[in-house]
């Protein structure tokens, strides 16, 4: 998956690099046994590991604990670098739902050795996204209800208002530290409730007027 749908547009976005923020909402941070950051913390997952909703999220055989993280995603319209809250905001030209899946033992081990977690994030179909919803459509409100289920059961349900940094601060923080380019997805971090899903499971999920995602473990 290398284009990324528009709903009501016949146009497609080229994903660029996938930006992802960890410890977003203080309740994540603090279920996973972490301080709430000054910064977000930054790490990057691959356009290559990205599938669209509806996809099948292959389980790695390496793997005892693959954790489910419904988020988020803001879509870079524009290149921006050191952006001014304006230029960050004007930067975004829409958003989506994404599931930044995630080898939690592997990055807990990585973790404990003070070593990156790439290979916690990056497995191919470790990303799930819906089609994005142009700001021109819906304009974020801030305060929208963000859930996910696993067979039918909740498990995340939160709003968006518990971000700790908003879509902007986000987007501004982010260009003050590398370029965003057009196409470039952000994941802005996870609610609590994250937990594990077995070959079998189906998730199902969304952020009130952003759309709903699906996949299924396998
Ligand atoms: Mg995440």
């Amino acid at each position: 998956m290398k284009q990324l749908e528009i709903k009501n547009s016949d146009e497609k976005i080229t994903i660029g690099k996938v930006v992802c923020l960890g410890r977003n909402y203080a309740a994540h941070a603090k279920e996973m046994g972490n301080e709430v950051p000054k910064f977000p913390i930054i790490f990057l997952k691959t356009a290559t590991c990205m599938i669209p909703s509806g996809g099948n999220v292959v389980h790695p055989d390496y793997s005892n604990n693959l954790h489910h993280e419904i988020e988020l995603v803001l879509v870079i319209g524009k290149d921006i670098k050191n952006a001014t809250e304006e230029e960050a905001e004007n930067a975004i030209a829409g958003y989506a739902v994404g599931l930044d899946m995630t080898l939690r033992d592997l990055q807990n081990e990585f973790r404990k050795n003070g070593e990156p977690w790439t290979l916690a994030k990056v497995f191919d179909t470790s990303g799930v996204i819906t089609p994005v919803v142009l700001k021109s459509e819906y304009r974020l409100k801030g305060n929208e209800k963000i859930f996910l289920s696993v067979n039918g059961e909740t498990r995340q349900s939160s709003t968006l208002d518990k971000l700790l940094f908003n879509a902007v601060n986000t987007v501004q923080h982010i260009s003050k530290k590398m370029t965003l380019e057009k196409g470039d997805l952000i994941f802005t971090g996870t609610p609590e409730g994250v937990g594990r899903v077995v070959p079998g499971d189906k998730i199902s999920g969304g952020i009130e007027n952003i759309g709903e995602i699906e996949a299924t473990i396998i």
